[in-house]
């Protein structure tokens, strides 16, 4: 199987581009973020703080986590059900981000991400792709853009979908993230050392998508 990690902070860009590069080379896409905003929608769904982290480990166990691919693109089941679309508000990103701090939490979920890398070719984008979840991934990036960039992206992308948006306070929540993504114990956001960092800052999304796709090429050698 021929794996693709992609791995940076909130907005760089990472799923729009992956889900593209996936297409054209006809790999499945999976966004492991998506994982830890079910776990999230979830614990919240049954009233569970993450201050509670026995209740966290011991509600996992009736947590059904499940991926589903129709015609390349990926859908989220939560215990039967489809919530790929209740897992995109801004109350979900902030609890995916407390949540995924918990170890019993990643450890639920790793096992997931690495047995469909292993059945599959395919492109998995996270923070701990790299570094935990796929050391050996055939191709490493880290994705990367300044903090206001990847807000701008992130705002208009809100705006796309008819979601009301302001601009600084999508700032301030990825901030936050960021923050506590890259300061947490447990697999913390970090480019591998072998993994090529790519700074999209500037760069319309076709740039961005060539340069990586020239990457992929490289290594598919
Ligand atoms: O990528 P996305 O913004 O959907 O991820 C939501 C949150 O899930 C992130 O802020 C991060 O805390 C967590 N996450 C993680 N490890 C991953 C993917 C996402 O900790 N591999």
């Amino acid at each position: 199987m021929f794996n693709i990690a992609i791995d940076g902070p909130a907005g760089a860009g990472k799923s729009t581009i992956a889900k593209t590069l996936a297409k054209n080379l006809g790999f499945i896409y999976v966004d492991t973020g998506a994982l830890y905003r079910a776990v999230a929608l979830f614990m919240q769904s049954r009233g569970i703080t993450t201050d509670d982290t026995e209740a966290v480990q011991a509600a996992l166990r009736s947590a059904d986590i499940e991926l589903r691919f129709v015609d390349g693109a990926q859908r989220v089941y939560l215990n039967g059900q489809d919530v790929s679309e209740d897992i995109r508000t801004p109350e979900v990103s902030a609890a995916a981000s407390a949540f995924s701090a918990i170890p019993a939490v990643r450890e639920f979920l790793f096992h997931l991400q690495q047995s469909i890398a292993a059945e599959n070719d395919c492109i998995m984008d996270g923070r701990d792709i790299g570094t935990v979840v796929l050391p050996d991934a055939d191709l490493k990036i880290f994705l990367t853009a300044t903090a206001e960039d990847r807000a701008m992206r992130r705002h208009l992308q809100f705006l796309e979908q008819g979601i009301a948006s302001s601009y600084e306070e999508v700032l301030a929540d990825q901030k936050q993230r960021d923050y506590q993504d890259t300061h947490r114990e447990i697999s913390p956001l970090k480019a591998a050392d072998d993994a090529i960092v790519v700074d999209t800052t500037g760069n319309e999304f076709e740039q961005s998508v060539s340069i990586l796709m020239n990457l992929i090429k490289e290594n598919l050698k």
